[in-house]
C-alpha cells in the first residue's frame, strides 16, 4: 500500500509555495463565509482546492514551477512595498510630476525636489 502511494507521487510535481498559499487562502474564505454565508463564496475553496491538487499531482514540472516562480516574485514585491508604505511617504513634485519619498513620522516637513530643486510643504 505504502508503495502505492510513493508510486503514484513519484514523477508528480508535488508542494509549494503558491499551493501553501492558496490552501491558506481557501482556507481564510471558508472562515469569511460563516459570516457571509453565501452560496457561490461557498464554492471558492472547493474550486481553489482542486486546483491545488491538480497542481499537486502534475507532471508537468516546467509550467507549475514557474507559476510559483511568478507567484514568489509577485508576493516579494508585494511584501516590500507594504513595508515599504509603511516606513516612507510619498509626494509628487508640483512642478515637474517627480516622486519624492519622505519617512514617516516627521511632521510637517519641507520637501526639496531632488530633480527640480522646487521647494514644497508635506505631512509625513
Ligand atoms: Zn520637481
Amino acid at each position: 500500500m505504502n508503495n502505492k502511494i510513493r508510486k503514484f507521487f513519484e514523477g508528480r510535481y508535488g508542494p509549494d509555495l503558491l499551493g501553501r498559499d492558496l490552501i491558506f487562502l481557501a482556507l481564510f474564505i471558508s472562515i469569511l463565509n460563516l459570516f457571509v454565508k453565501s452560496k457561490i463564496v461557498s464554492w471558492i475553496p472547493f474550486v481553489i482546492s482542486l486546483i491545488v491538487i491538480l497542481r499537486l499531482i502534475s507532471k508537468n514540472f516546467p509550467k507549475r514551477y514557474n507559476e510559483n516562480r511568478i507567484y514568489a516574485l509577485w508576493r516579494q514585491r508585494m511584501k516590500t512595498n507594504t513595508t515599504d508604505r509603511l516606513k516612507f511617504k510619498y509626494f509628487r513634485c508640483k512642478t515637474c510630476k517627480q516622486r519624492v519619498r519622505v519617512p514617516r513620522g516627521k511632521g510637517k516637513v519641507t520637501i526639496t525636489c531632488p530633480k527640480c530643486r522646487s521647494k514644497f510643504d508635506g505631512k509625513s
